[in-house]
């Protein structure tokens, strides 16, 4: 028997380019500025390098497929020949030009009735920060191999001399991931007209001499009805004909009741996300037939850490001992979700840099891993390096506060309640405030102006002295109030000019996290985000906005509403530590934000929003484990919101709404208010809260705050009388969807006036 053999490969490769010159180049692209011809090239030359990179680092293939100019599912969208047809393409539009307009739409024409066409929809991809292109289907739709780029860059691959490993999306993770347009049918059904496509992708990809396919399958870790997880078994049958070898990619989730699927599906080899399920990767050795590759995400593809080598060097040991597969080493997912490389990071000090691997330190770690396997001196030094790292980690001061740690631990049971019940609250708040009937305000934000940006950027820049830019924030914040005034907003707010982003500002401020220069990961399209990383015990040095703050009430007899982003957010949107549960971070963070809700009422303001737009998108994504995430993220929101008085008012706001299926977590978070985005969907989102006679006062947002329209009074009007219908007038706020940090002040004041307006307008009536 030949003896089991060990190869290191990703699942997938960032594509923007360690500079972003992807993005750059698609902007400029886009603004008219660089030929698609001009693009491409830029795409090819990100690719080459990627490429050689990969090899360079050990790598045994490179991964072909992974590179999209805006989004892979879009890719595939096209490569499948399934462009919705309301985009009315005629076939004679070039390729590329066809994507952009599935991904960015066609915009009215100025001076035309014509509507534009809308783009494809984006969601997130699975639990990540990322957002990919919505598939949309009809029960007319059909597939056709109708794109060459995959197979262009394969040749490219392979004339470059590379050992080439082609990826796909799978077809069945194809359609779950699209929507349906019509209910007259069930897009599984679609499967049928869909496989033959893909049967004669793969056979394509065999002509080029591709002999490995990944192909990816990860809603293989979701809660699958049993006709999607049935259709598996013929679907991977039909496929296995086509004569390339197949690794069936998961990732993000165990596979639980799918294990068992997974392993005997007739494909010739199954990739397992080691992080993430862990636990399951002893039994999927088990149950995989030996003549299988097994490939193991033993490096974490969505953090950011250095990965513990001695630690996974034993499990793999076991594991071979154990069973005879040829074993394959890989990130636990694409590597997509981390920034490129830490080398760039010079802001960060050697310890800290020490302690993270981005996606080249990840491959890089695959071939430590494969050396050591090998038992190849070579591997000793790069070994002892990163036990030395991960031990620094461990024991270092900057990462272990005794002092955040005994606080959490002394913490009284009854912290994470108010005083008093709701009702006692609302009446002691109506006696403070007195404001009228259906109050109106805010979310937060006002427009952030090139002036102010400009103003930022000059100051972190050294340009700008600190007492010159606080200079110029007070001034927009006193522009803000007097607009607010002027507009007779009974709840104003400052308007968040001093913020660049909502979680950067608190992070750039707490004991605990640190920021790269360059840690960019893609959003969606060009957009990418660099999150902040939470490395240590996070506590609050000083206070980060009581300044302004008080500064805004100074300006005004209205009550100032203050303004913090809640625990879960500021989480949900960073890095977080991968040695103690979330759920301890959170509530460190927590007590962090308290300590920040305290002193704003010590100072005076009397209404304090902690704002928690990610509570949702961080529910699990297997259903039984919402009610562990439900119960530590709704309690990590109270604990930051019940240091105060009953009088004093604590707002929070939700800008999504599906709400249905996670309401009595809500309502358990016991805001006094809550603002939610509710106009696009004509308050239908209402009824769920009616239903569940949610008991605290509501601010259903009754403007779209995406487009640039202003909405008239009689909207407003309508849309108000409307949430009557299910919400008491008693309990009842008038604001926008959102904040409005970009919009521009015209169409603000104006839409806000017409908000003011309609408020006027029905008290009148109520009265
Ligand atoms: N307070 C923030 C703002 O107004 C809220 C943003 C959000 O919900 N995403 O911009
Ligand atoms: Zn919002």
């Amino acid at each position: 028997m030949e003896s089991p053999m060990t190869k290191t490969h990703t699942l997938g490769f960032p594509r923007m380019g360690e500079q972003r010159e992807l993005k750059f180049a698609l902007e400029r692209h886009w603004r008219g500025e660089v030929s698609s011809d001009e693009l491409e090239a830029v795409g090819r030359q990100l690719r080459s390098r990627h490429w050689q990179l990969q090899r360079d680092a050990g790598l045994d293939f490179v991964t072909v497929g992974d590179f999209a100019y805006y989004d892979h599912v879009a890719n595939h969208i096209q490569l499948l020949g399934c462009e919705p047809p309301r985009f009315g393409f005629s076939g004679q539009e070039a390729p590329l030009a066809r994507y952009f307009t599935l991904a960015r739409g066609i915009a009215r024409e100025a001076g035309t009735s014509g509507e534009g066409v809308p783009a494809l929809e984006m969601t997130k991809w699975f639990d990540t920060n990322y957002h990919y292109l919505v598939p949309e289907f009809t029960a007319d739709t059909t597939f056709s191999l109708a794109d060459e780029r995959l197979f262009a860059e394969v040749d490219e691959a392979l004339s470059l001399g590379h050992s080439v490993k082609a990826v796909l999306l799978g077809p069945l993770s194809f359609l779950w991931l699209g929507k349906e347009k019509t209910s007259d049918f069930e897009r599984l059904g679609l499967l049928e007209r869909l496989l033959p496509v893909y049967g004669q992708i793969l056979a394509r990809l065999k002509a080029q001499g591709v002999q490995w396919v990944q192909i990816d399958e990860p809603i293989l870790g979701l809660d699958l009805p049993s006709n999607w997880r049935q259709a598996f078994e013929p679907t991977y049958a039909q496929l296995a004909g086509a004569g390339v070898s197949l690794l069936l990619a998961t990732y993000f989730s165990p596979l639980q009741e799918n294990l068992g699927l997974a392993c005997r599906l007739p494909v010739q080899g199954l990739h397992v996300d080691g992080i993430r399920a862990a636990s399951e990767v002893a039994a999927v050795a088990d149950w995989l037939p030996t003549h299988k590759v097994l490939s193991l995400g033993v490096v974490d593809g969505r953090n950011i850490w250095r990965t513990d080598l001695d630690a996974t060097l034993k499990l793999l040991r076991a594991l071979r001992e154990l069973r005879g597969h040829d074993l394959w080493l890989a990130p636990s997912c694409s590597l997509l979700h981390v920034p490129f490389s830490v080398a760039g990071e010079q802001g960060l000090d050697e310890e800290l840099r020490s302690w993270l691997a981005f996606a080249m330190e990840k491959i890089g770690e695959l071939s430590i891993l494969k050396q050591a396997l090998a038992g190849e001196p070579t591997a000793e030094h790069a070994l002892a390096l990163s036990r030395q790292a991960i031990q620094s980690r461990r024991a270092s001061p900057r990462v272990n506060n005794p002092a955040v740690a005994e606080r959490l631990a002394a913490l009284p049971a009854a912290a994470d309640r108010r005083h008093s019940a709701f009702a006692a609250r609302q009446a002691a708040q109506r006696q403070r405030f007195g404001l009228p009937l259906l109050p109106t305000t805010t979310i937060g934000s006002f427009p952030q102006t090139a002036e102010i940006r400009a103003a930022r950027a000059a100051f972190k820049r050294g340009e700008l002295s600190t007492v010159d830019y606080e200079k110029a924030m007070k001034k927009e914040i006193a522009h803000a109030v007097a607009e607010q005034e002027k507009l007779d907003i009974d709840v104003p707010v400052h308007g968040e000019a001093e913020r660049n982003d909502m979680v950067e500002y608190f992070g750039e401020q707490l004991a605990g996290f640190c920021f790269t220069g360059n840690g960019w990961v893609q959003s969606y399209g060009s957009r990418c985000v660099k999150p902040p990383i939470i490395f240590g015990d996070v506590s609050r040095p000083t206070p980060m906005t009581v300044a302004w703050s008080t500064y805004a009430q100074s300006l005004t007899q209205k009550p100032m509403k203050g303004m913090l982003t809640g625990p879960i957010t500021i989480l949900q949107w960073s890095f977080v530590r991968d040695d103690q549960p979330r759920s301890t971070t959170a509530a460190q963070i927590a007590l962090a934000i308290r300590d920040e809700v305290c002193d704003l009422e010590k100072a005076g303001i009397g209404i304090i929003q902690i704002d928690e737009p990610a509570i949702r998108e961080g529910l699990p994504l297997r259903r039984e484990a919402w009610r562990d995430y439900l119960a530590w993220a709704t309690r990590a929101f109270r604990l930051s919101a019940s240091g105060v008085a009953d009088d004093t008012q604590i707002h929070t706001h939700m800008c999504y709404s599906e709400f249905n299926d996670i309401l009595p977590e809500i309502a358990a978070m016991d805001a006094d208010v809550i603002t939610i985005e509710t106009s696009r969907s004509d308050m239908e989102l209402l009824d769920a809260f009616g239903k569940f006679k949610y008991p605290n006062e509501i601010g259903p947002g009754v403007y779209d705050i995406h487009s640039p329209r202003v909405p008239s009074t009689e909207e407003m009007l309508r849309l108000l009388k409307k949430a009557l219908e299910t919400i008491p007038a008693g309990n009842l706020w008038v604001n926008p969807d959102c904040g409005l940090k970009t919009r521009g002040w015209p169409e603000t004041t104006a839409a806000l006036r017409n908000m003011v307006d309609a408020t006027k307008t029905l008290r009148a009536e109520l009265a």
